[in-house]
């Protein structure tokens, strides 16, 4: 209750993605959905820290029109970055905020700033908490799943992007250790013996974080963009080609022509269009290509069970919105790499047993900062 006696009724998540916001809102237990679609508005981060809580703001504004509400409705405003973050809702680092020419203006408290900015709007102090963008999905995927209830579980997320996000699940909450657990894309699994020489020309595999060998190197889009252009030179095609031969498939010229075509507008432009051709074609070339990111996945998957032996191993991110034949049969790499490195078999992925599935939150990072928010606050 508020010192003018009005009661907060809503809670409002905000997913601050690469190219937009997106903003939705919950009832104050955070299972009702209030929007039936949810308010976007483009990032702007590239124009600096201002600029995006002026595009939050607006968001929010707009949400709150569209309920018929006014800040006073507000409990609270949670928002996923694509950053560290501590565990009590600050940014440690900024690291993928900003443009090179901006990048600097993104090294102050933005959570503080924010929150002073909503202040001044809302003529009240409303409480912001931060997090990163593959803990809220993971949070999310597990409420979804097993609901509020606590209970007694492990899953480990993995989200697959631009990077490699990764989230630790423990009791229905996110595991933070000291502050960073579940970095899963900077897990270096070795590459399984057998897939060794898909890689054996790919010696700069150097990751965003600086070091070498992370698996997101090689089941990212990052990952892609750097490998497409060997995957095009004779010698990819090359490889490719004899593995493919070997299960009587071919490459097709014209999916080859395509993508240096569109390698030559960007290499990041032809890693984006290999899982349409994947998925929608089953084009043998892509899904070899793709087929680097389940095998590693496996083998990401199987280097934790060890320390983990978690319930469930949760695929999410972009490769969920893949057609069923396509995630059925990446899906099916993934399990068939992990029971190939792990043959203790007390660790095999089957039901109820370090199960790989896919995720089934429908993109709702938005709401696990909400639920991630809530924990911490112990709601
Ligand atoms: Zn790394």
């Amino acid at each position: 209750m508020q010192s003018d006696g009005t009661a907060s009724q809503i809670r409002i998540g905000v997913d601050m993605g690469g190219n937009d916001i997106k903003f939705g809102a919950t009832g104050l237990d955070a299972t009702e959905l209030l929007l039936p679609k949810l308010v976007k508005r483009p990032s702007l981060a590239h124009d600096g820290p201002d600029q995006t809580i002026g595009q939050m703001l607006d968001g929010i504004g707009a949400v709150l029109t569209e309920l018929g509400l006014s800040w006073p409705a507000v409990a609270d405003v949670s928002v996923t970055v694509p950053c560290p973050c501590s565990p009590t809702g600050t940014i440690v680092e900024a690291t993928n905020l900003g443009s090179p020419e901006t990048k600097a203006l993104w090294q102050v408290p933005f959570g503080e700033h924010l929150a002073s900015a909503l202040q001044k709007t809302a003529g009240r102090e409303i409480p912001v908490f931060a997090c990163n963008d593959a803990n809220a999905a993971g949070q999310d995927d597990d409420f979804v799943r097993h609901g509020p209830a606590s209970g007694e579980r492990t899953s480990v997320f993995v989200t697959t992007g631009t990077g490699l996000g990764g989230c630790v699940l423990h009791n229905g909450s996110v595991f933070y250790g000291l502050g960073q657990a579940g970095e899963l894309g900077h897990v270096k699994p070795a590459v399984p013996e057998p897939y060794a020489y898909r890689f054996a020309d790919d010696t700069e595999a150097v990751c965003g974080c600086g070091a070498r060998q992370c698996c997101e190197t090689r089941c990212a889009l990052n990952g892609l963009t750097r490998r497409i252009q060997w995957a095009l030179s004779t010698s990819g095609q090359k490889t490719i080609g004899r593995d493919l031969d070997a299960q009587g498939q071919r490459i097709h010229p014209e999916v080859v022509a395509r993508l240096t075509e569109l390698c030559e507008e960007g290499p990041k432009r032809a890693a984006y269009e290999v899982r349409t051709f994947a998925d929608r074609d089953g084009d043998a070339f892509c899904r070899w290509l793709l087929e680097d990111w389940a095998i590693m996945i496996g083998a990401l998957f199987a280097s934790i069970s060890p320390i983990l032996h978690p319930n469930q191993y949760i695929i999410g991110g972009g490769l969920t919105e893949m057609s069923g034949g396509a995630k059925d049969w990446f899906i099916g790499v993934v399990r068939r790499v992990y029971g190939e490195v792990n043959s203790q078999r007390c660790f095999e992925s089957q039901m109820g047993n370090c199960e790989i599935v896919w995720s089934v939150s429908e993109d709702q990072g938005w709401r696990g900062a909400i639920l991630m928010a809530m924990r911490r606050r112990g709601e």
